[in-house]
């Protein structure tokens, strides 16, 4: 081959570079390596929580990428040695490459809340990575007592999907309003404002009354401990004893960017946010949830953008070309309701090596949109999610 790049994650981001790379140059050779067997999308799980979808519409395998002439590996990179340009996998397998592509997503800063571990959440999921974690949600929520006090603790900033906690609140409430419209859903915030935010708030009095209420961080939302046992939440001013909780954590690049000296000390992945390769090391690139791109927020939508940025670098460089002018792109969907979707979008370019948002460019759903615009955009919702599934999986 003329070259050879390993990709490693095989979610939104990872997914797209190994297949935009193997489109746009079949002479690399590509390697996906990909510690489970299939994939399990975050974007729409919400809806699993709402009674609205099963885990299976949201479950894909890499049988479509392996026949495009990907390499795809079920392996855990446990290490990557940046001189010798290698990655050793869990299996002991030993993966050599000239370009080195990391989309680990995101990690958990436990220690951000006191009581808090991956054992814990067990018993008090996160549901931040889909999948058994939703499941477990899922289960907690049928069993709650009508009448009960879900609370969702929604962390600091950065973190993975901006109006993931607030679509989460909405759906729940979809599912409480018409099978136990006794509770409450009370979402206790890390910050004072968010994502969509009027339009989340008008939407939820408009379907839900006051059955959802938000605690900024300045009005007590900050949580600092747990006990798991008895479900109590710690604030700054008040505790909070609920009947099922979702404590969201305080969030950092995936383990593997970590461990292999990728983060800096913000816990995220510093990189040249024109081609997306690392500050730190040479040769490896990272993309999606754990690299600081400017604007972007996190999400699989910009994961999709950044490895289709960063395939075209990857492929320029190797065939001693420059880097293109690179375009970005990123529209988050919400669904409040069965009919009723909003969203945010950007469009972004690069300016003094940071990506920035073109004025004009984006923005969110009106305000006063009627009911016909909110149902479209419902459907919209529906659609971004059988495009971008299909761009990364066929
Ligand atoms: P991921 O998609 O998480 O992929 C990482 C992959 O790497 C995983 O498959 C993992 O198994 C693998 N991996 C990690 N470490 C290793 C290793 N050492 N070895 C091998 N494999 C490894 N985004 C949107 O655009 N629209 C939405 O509507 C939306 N809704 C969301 C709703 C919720 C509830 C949540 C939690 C997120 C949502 N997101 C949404 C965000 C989106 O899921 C993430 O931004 C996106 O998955 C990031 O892509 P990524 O490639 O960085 O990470």
């Amino acid at each position: 081959p003329k070259a050879r790049v390993v990709v490693i994650g095989g979610g939104y981001g990872g997914t797209i570079a190994a297949k935009y790379l193997q489109m746009s140059d079949p002479e690399i050779r590509v390697t996906l390596i990909e510690k489970d067997s299939a994939y399990v999308s975050c974007p729409l799980s919400n809806e699993v929580l709402g009674g609205e979808r099963d885990l299976a519409s949201l479950t894909f395998d890499y049988r479509g990428l392996t026949r495009r002439g990907i390499a795809v590996m079920q392996d855990t990179v446990v290490e990557i040695d940046p001189v010798q340009h290698f990655v050793t996998g869990a299996s002991g397998n030993r993966y050599n490459y000239d370009k080195l592509i990391v989309s680990p997503g995101v990690d958990y800063d436990w220690a951000a809340i006191e009581g808090m571990s991956e054992a814990v959440a067990e018993k008090i999921p996160h549901a931040w990575k889909a999948g058994k974690q939703t499941q477990i949600l899922r289960r907690q929520l049928e069993a709650m007592e009508d009448g009960g006090v879900f609370y969702i603790v929604a962390p600091p900033n950065p973190f993975r999907c901006p109006p993931g906690p607030y679509e989460r609140a909405a759906q729940v409430a979809h599912y409480f309003s018409t099978h136990k419209p006794k509770s409450k859903i009370v979402i206790l915030d890390a910050k004072d404002a968010f994502s969509k935010q009027a339009l989340f708030q008008a939407g939820w009095e408009e379907h839900y009354g006051d059955m959802i209420e938000w605690v900024s961080g300045a009005q007590g939302g900050i949580i600092e401990a747990i006990d798991p046992e008895t479900r109590t939440l710690m604030g700054s001013f008040e505790e909070f004893k609920g009947d099922v909780i979702n404590l969201i954590p305080h969030q950092k690049a995936g383990a593997l960017a970590q461990t292999a000296g990728l983060a800096n000390e913000s816990g995220w992945c510093p990189v040249d946010q024109r081609t997306f390769e690392s500050s730190i090391h040479k040769d490896i690139h990272v993309i999606g949830d754990a690299c600081i791109a400017g604007a972007m927020p996190k999400s699989g939508y910009s994961a999709n953008s950044q490895g289709k940025v960063c395939a075209a670098a990857i492929v320029a460089a190797i065939n001693g070309e420059a880097a293109p002018a690179p375009s970005y792109v990123n529209t988050c969907y919400s669904i409040i309701a069965p009919e009723h979707g909003i969203s945010v979008a950007g469009v972004y370019r690069l300016e003094d090596g940071r990506i920035v948002d073109i004025p004009g460019a984006g923005g969110v759903s009106p305000a006063d949109a009627d009911a016909r615009t909110r149902a479209l955009e419902q459907q919209f919702a529906l659609d971004w999610f059988r495009n971008i599934t299909s761009d990364m999986f066929t």
